[in-house]
């Protein structure tokens, strides 16, 4: 569906100053540009901007919140990265959205990513994807450590909210994985900051929700990238078995990745984000579905290269010593590095030939602390979800480790020393995603009566209130902060934070 036909940018909601700039020929009012800017993953909100900054280099930016500064009502700006966050949070009613991606097109020397002689880390810019710094990095033999499921979102993007996947547990978010940032603040100054530089700007922004400043570049740590992979599925039907497993394995030595996956009766074994079982597999997990309703899947996998080659069998064999996955049921698939770090890329590609992907996707991302993770089970995966039988999307959960998060950052995770990331990757028509905002939002209430002290990730809320639970005692913070780098609030209006203040 196109929201097209609906927009009515205005441009007199910015001062008409604006003409005098020197960005004034980089803004775009056009349907094309507003359509793009008001449309995101989630394709539930929309809100239509006065005009979208294309710009070609990092000055654009600063003139353009210097700009707005200096207006007596100032107007919102909002960095938006490859537009897939789920809610509007990249979106800025009759503000301006800066299409970071533009800045691509524009170095003089290279791509946007330069790696250390020392080889220890790539300078970034916050316009890049992770896919760009996977193929670049890999040109040296190198990569980051950490990353996200799926590599077609931006540095500055994940480095807003944290970042993380099945490394997570062993090498930190990718917000754990950054020495030095660039920013330019909401009061249009230009910054460097590292731990020891501008360290409070540091901390803010990194899982700062694009509230404090605006990345416009990152030293990425790195280290030598490996050839290959074993992936190694193993199947369970009980879930307390399942976590005791996950959790004892992120305590091994050896392992580079865990996650974890729901497989529901009433829907396919493999899905989009994960077509991991052969037709012949697949047939052998349906008639299991059949027997237990719900199975759990668990994703381990090794690293490997040419001098690692002919132990990491073994290596694997070991990493399942005393694991009691359901007899039988493992499954392994040897990959590339890169194709498995891609792999959600082929679901993509996929869901978009068959116009499934530009749908309603309202997901529910929580972090839900150890200790109530089996509640959680009970209550949720199995009481409502596969009690109502409404979702077919992924439904994922795997353990992470607190000691490798940094609790200066903005970013916000439940108070134990191992939390679960739970995605509930739903995605709808634009009849029927209501229904399963419904079913969040029941979700979100059985943990509120169960006292489940879980956090939302790339959280959305509607009011004050919600806003300073989800922060606890890092609210002040949060708010000191952003009087200190954006007195004037134009950063990030689609988070709708400040906006209730
Ligand atoms: P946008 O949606 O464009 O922006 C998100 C927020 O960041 C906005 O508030 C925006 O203003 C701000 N922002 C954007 N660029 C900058 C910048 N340079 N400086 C400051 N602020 C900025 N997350 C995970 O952690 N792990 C996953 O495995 C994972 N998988 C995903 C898979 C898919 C298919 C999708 C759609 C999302 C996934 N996400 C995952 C969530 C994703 O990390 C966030 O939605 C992220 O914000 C998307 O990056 P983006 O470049 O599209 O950001």
């Amino acid at each position: 569906m196109s929201i097209i036909g609906k927009l009515r940018p205005s441009k007199n909601s910015l001062p008409c100053e604006i003409d005098s700039l020197g960005v004034h020929a980089k803004l775009r009012y056009d349907l094309d540009a507003i359509g793009l800017a008001s449309t995101d993953y989630g394709n539930i909100v929309h809100e239509i901007p006065s005009a979208v900054l294309y710009p070609t280099s990092i000055d654009d930016i600063i003139e353009l919140i210097k700009f707005s500064n200096e207006c007596p009502l100032p107007f919102n700006v909002a960095a938006r990265g490859h537009g897939h966050s789920v809610r509007g949070q990249a979106m800025a009613h009759d503000g301006v959205v800066v299409n970071m991606l533009s800045l691509k097109k524009h170095y003089k020397n290279g791509n946007g990513i330069r790696v250390s002689t020392s080889g220890n880390y790539a300078d970034v810019g916050g316009e890049q994807l992770w896919i760009d710094v996977l193929n670049a990095t890999l040109e040296h033999g190198l990569a980051p450590l950490s990353w996200t499921d799926y590599l077609y979102l931006t540095v500055g993007g994940t480095l807003s909210n944290a970042g993380f996947s099945g490394q997570t547990f062993l090498y930190g978010p990718q917000i754990s994985n950054v020495l030095e940032l660039d920013v330019i603040t909401g009061k249009g100054d230009f910054m460097t900051c590292s731990k020891d530089q501008n360290s409070e700007l540091f901390y803010a922004v990194l899982g700062g929700l694009g509230l404090f400043g605006i990345i416009t570049r990152a030293r990425i740590v790195l280290a030598k990238a490996p050839k290959r992979v074993k992936w190694v599925r193993m199947i369970y039907s009980d879930f307390s078995i399942f976590t005791r497993d996950q959790e004892h394995l992120i305590s091994t030595k050896g392992l580079e990745y865990l996650e974890g996956s729901l497989l529901m009766d009433y829907t396919p074994a493999n899905n989009w984000r994960s077509s991991f079982f052969s037709p012949s597999n697949e047939s052998q997990i349906i008639s299991l579905l059949k027997k237990h309703g719900i199975l759990y899947c668990l994703d381990m996998v090794k690293y490997y290269d040419d001098e690692t080659a002919n132990s990491v069998d073994k290596d694997v064999q070991m990493l399942q010593e005393g694991l009691n996955f359901i007899p039988g049921f493992t499954f392994m698939r040897d990959e590339t590095y890169v194709d498995f770090l891609n792999r959600v890329r082929r679901g993509e590609i996929t869901l978009k030939s068959k116009g499934l992907w530009d749908v309603p996707n309202p997901w529910l991302n929580l972090l839900v602390p150890k200790s109530r993770i089996l509640d959680f089970n009970a209550g949720v995966f199995v009481d409502i979800i596969h009690r109502q039988k409404k979702t077919t999307g992924p439904l994922l959960v795997f353990p992470l480790t607190k000691i490798v998060w940094d609790d200066k950052m903005s970013a916000v995770i439940p108070d134990e020393d191992i939390f679960y990331s739970v995605g509930l990757l739903h995605s709808g028509s634009f009849n029927d995603w209501q229904d399963l905002d419904n079913q969040n939002n029941e979700i979100l209430e059985f943990c509120d009566r169960a006292g489940i002290k879980m956090k939302q990730y790339l959280p959305h809320y509607k009011s004050k209130e919600e806003w300073i639970k989800h922060f606890g005692p890092k609210w002040n913070t949060f708010q000191e902060r952003r009087a200190q780098f954006d007195p004037r609030m134009i950063l990030s209006p689609g988070q709708n934070i400040f906006n209730y203040v």
